[in-house]
């Protein structure tokens, strides 16, 4: 990144004048190049300097072109002035920053922590694919965090694009209520421009290769029927959502267009609506009024309630309001190892102001953090600044100990804001520097891997020297070691990718640990009896003390719950860790002399061996939903091949011409699938595969796992 000579002017924009947005689409829809658009437009009207053609402004990691995709969330910040004679908002000067979400699920993390500070998305939709598996997933993750959507109904220049077949999967697939702002002009080759419904303003693009001007032109004569249809419906849909508009709309009164986009700009704060657009990014048709939509429609950050938190101290909800005289409340969400500056933490300032030099408290750890340097980040260029205000984003340089979900605060009035939530890892390898030379440098890449991405996990068996990695699917694990060769020169080898299993209990048990050694000198003990409890599934693990009347002295009851925890984590079926259990330390003895942390650890560890034992242990596994799309022919072919995986099939789709099949198919079955199936189907079928949730292997299955691996220790 080449250190910008842009200084941001009016750099205090006003709260109401920022949007925070991200854009949210299947992979392919077209998420790269309608934000390349954006940044040109925005830069054009800003002069922060050409974009180089064919060079992607956001994906600036290698291999992230290289394989098309965007994998990494980085933040950056435009402008766009609002010029609009019927706007719902003044015109003015827009800071737009724009955080990139990547669309592929094995990057779930990505997509969570981004939505997470997000308070509006731009949702890219292919118009001929429509909607789409992962359109569905990220949409209904976006529900999950409250994030304001419109929607882009992008490629409406490719073959067999189809708006209102879109607008139907909008309403069945994500249950949303599309309101119609923009209808297309033309469709495949001949699509060149959109009619903005409520103006009825016909925008004609053509006039140059950029698509930076666009002409106002006639509505063409067989539009103009549909037109008033569309229009008329929109009305009536807008008025519906506001009780002072529907009166007058009742009365045959129609509202007028600053009113009615006003009443929208409300009703997708509320959720109510979705405001639809329609263009084609590539082509340079249609990204513009996209830009006025964000600014008219998506929430600033003071349209939003103001953050909720705990107070460390009372454990009181708190909250904090969207202003610099508040104090501060920011979150992180994001880590990146920069080159240059070394690491950077992104965060959100919900509340207060950063400068330079402050010392911060991280409340979630407990710990004091000194700010460097703050940068905003312009695409591939950044922006030294002396201070960062209430709503905005920016990159901190200096935090050291701050990870992806922590909260920075005040040390005065600390608060603790809602962290992210991360899905376990479900698969896994064995990785090996190709050259012993290479062992240091390796373990150096992982960690600043695992520091960015809180998917990712190292794990080393200290007995063999193997280095375990986990994250998210077999792509996941590949792009990092990928990355490892690109940025840190690390040749690794690779074993094959093995499921994450897990083990659980399904009943009660109880056990005894006892340490006892006394050969002389000053002996060893310590002795402790444990109860465990199966939880729900995805609850976690738990530890309570039960001990009264000091049968165990309290200074030992850290220890226990550490060889408990660490029991745990080793397993104790087949070496697995062990989820989603309940333990409780209910009686023990002690020695006045030879007791210790040490003693009670390890009796610790041995009762939780031993009432897991009693409690029946089964192994859980991943199971992913799977959906493939195929040519009817290969239907059967597909069914079969699924059935003969343990898949559950839960139904089939029809989709345009193709038929959709949706199973739960466990992760061990579908090593090799893609291949698999495209030789089945003549490479005319495609999986997509993500992760569903945890279920027990069945008994004989798991019983082979269990032989195998403990033969194999
Ligand atoms: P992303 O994976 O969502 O970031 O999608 P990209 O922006 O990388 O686009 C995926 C592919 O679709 C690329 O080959 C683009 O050139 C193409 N594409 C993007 N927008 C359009 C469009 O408006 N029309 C057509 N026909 N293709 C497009």
């Amino acid at each position: 990144m080449a250190q910008s000579d842009i200084v941001t002017k009016n750099r205090n924009v006003p709260l109401d004048k920022v949007r925070n947005i991200g854009i949210i689409a299947h992979i392919d829809a077209g998420k790269t190049t309608t934000t390349e658009r954006i940044l040109y437009y925005t830069g054009k009207s800003y002069k922060i300097g050409d974009i180089d053609e064919g060079t992607t402004q956001m994906d600036w990691m290698a291999q992230e072109r290289e394989r098309g995709i965007t994998i990494v969330s980085a933040a950056t910040t435009t402008f766009w002035t609002l010029n609009d004679p019927n706007g719902a908002v003044s015109n003015d000067s827009y800071r737009v920053n724009i955080i990139d979400t990547p669309g592929h699920v094995d990057f779930t993390a990505e997509v969570e922590r981004s939505l997470r500070v997000l308070d509006g998305g731009i949702t890219v939709l292919d118009a001929e694919e429509k909607v789409q598996s992962q359109t569905e997933t990220v949409w209904r993750q976006a529900d999950k965090y409250k994030v304001p959507r419109i929607i882009f109904v992008n490629k409406m220049d490719k073959l067999g694009a189809d708006f209102e077949g879109t607008i139907e999967a909008i309403k069945e697939r994500l249950g949303a209520h599309p309101a119609i702002m923009a209808y297309p002009i033309g469709s495949e080759q001949t699509f060149k421009g959109i009619v903005l419904l409520l103006e009825k303003k016909a925008l004609v693009w053509g006039g140059d290769q950029k698509g930076e001007t666009f002409e106002e032109s006639q509505i063409p004569e067989d539009l103009k029927e549909k037109v008033e249809e569309y229009r008329a419906k929109l009305v009536e849909q807008i008025c519906e959502t506001d009780d002072g508009l529907l009166e007058k709309f009742l009365g045959g009164e129609e509202p007028a267009i600053n009113e009615l986009k006003k009443a929208i700009r409300r009703a997708v704060i509320s959720y109510k609506l979705v405001p639809i657009y329609a263009g084609s990014s590539l082509r340079n048709k249609g990204v513009q009024p996209v830009l006025d939509a964000v600014i008219n429609f998506l929430p600033s950050p003071v349209d939003l309630p103001p953050v909720e938190g705990i107070d460390p101290k009372t454990n009181q909800t708190i909250t904090r309001e969207p202003k610099n005289e508040a104090p501060f409340a920011a979150l992180a969400f994001k880590i990146q190892t920069d080159p240059h500056v070394g690491r950077l933490t992104y965060t959100r300032i919900y509340s207060g102001v950063l400068k330079p030099g402050v010392e911060l408290y991280n409340s979630t750890r407990a710990k004091t953090e000194r700010v460097g340097r703050l940068l905003l980040m312009h695409a591939n260029k950044r922006e030294e600044v002396d201070q960062a205000f209430a709503g905005e984003i920016v990159a901190v340089v200096g935090l050291k100990e701050t990870t992806t979900g922590d909260t920075l605060c005040s040390q005065a009035e600390p608060v603790i804001l809602e962290s992210i939530k991360f899905p376990e890892p479900v698969i896994s390898l064995a990785i090996e520097p190709k050259t012993k030379a290479d062992q240091e440098k390796m373990g150096f890449a992982l960690s600043k891997l695992a520091d960015e991405d809180p998917t990712f996990r190292i794990k080393s068996n200290p007995e063999t020297g193997q280095t375990i990695v986990s994250g998210m699917g077999e792509l996941h694990l590949e792009i990092i070691v990928d990355r490892m060769k690109r940025e840190f020169s690390v040749d690794a080898i690779t074993g094959a990718p093995q499921v994450a299993y897990k083990e659980t209990i399904k009943k009660d048990g109880k056990g005894e640990g006892k340490y006892i050694r006394q050969t002389g000198g000053r002996g060893q003990y310590g002795h402790c009896f444990v109860r465990v409890e199966p939880k729900g599934r995805g609850e976690g693990n738990e530890f309570i003390s039960e001990i009264k009347g000091g049968a165990i002295p309290n200074e030992f009851i850290p220890a226990i719950e550490k060889g408990i925890k660490e029991a745990e984590e080793n397993g104790v079926l087949a070496g697995f860790p062990l989820v989603d259990v309940k333990v409780a330390v209910y009686d023990g003895t002690y020695h006045d002399v030879d007791s210790s942390e040490i003693a009670f650890k390890i009796a610790g560890s041995m009762a939780l061996q031993a009432a897991a034992k009693q409690a029946n242990l089964v192994l859980l596994e991943p199971i992913m939903k799977v959906e493939v799309t195929t040519p009817e022919e290969f239907l059967g072919e597909v069914i079969g091949d699924l059935s003969s995986k343990r898949a559950q099939i839960l139904g089939t789709e029809t989709r345009s011409h193709l038929r959709v099949v949706l199973a739960l198919v466990p992760l061990a079955e579908l090593s090799g699938y893609t291949t698999k199936l495209r030789s089945l189907t003549q490479g005319r079928a495609s999986p997509y595969v993500e992760p569903s949730h945890y279920a027990e292997v069945p008994r004989n299955i798991a019983e082979a796992i269990v032989t195998k691996r403990t033969t194999a220790s």
